[in-house]
């Protein structure tokens, strides 16, 4: 069970260039609240490449 610091996981942010937006962790992937790209969580150290990233799977965006 991957588990990042608060330190660690305040200043990760998206990589996709016009996104940056913030990441959380749920479960073993780290998932971007603004495009919703999840990213893998290996040996504790998230894999922040867009590339390798999944899209998102569930419709999760709240309006605000
Ligand atoms: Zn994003």
């Amino acid at each position: 069970m991957p588990s990042l610091s608060p330190e660690l996981l305040a200043i990760l942010a998206c990589p996709v260039p016009a996104c940056h937006g913030p990441l959380e962790l749920r479960g073993a992937r780290l998932v971007c609240a603004r495009c919703g790209l999840r990213y893998p969580v290996e040996e504790r150290w998230p894999v922040l490449i867009p590339d390798e990233a999944e899209p998102p799977q569930e419709p999760e965006q709240r309006p605000t």
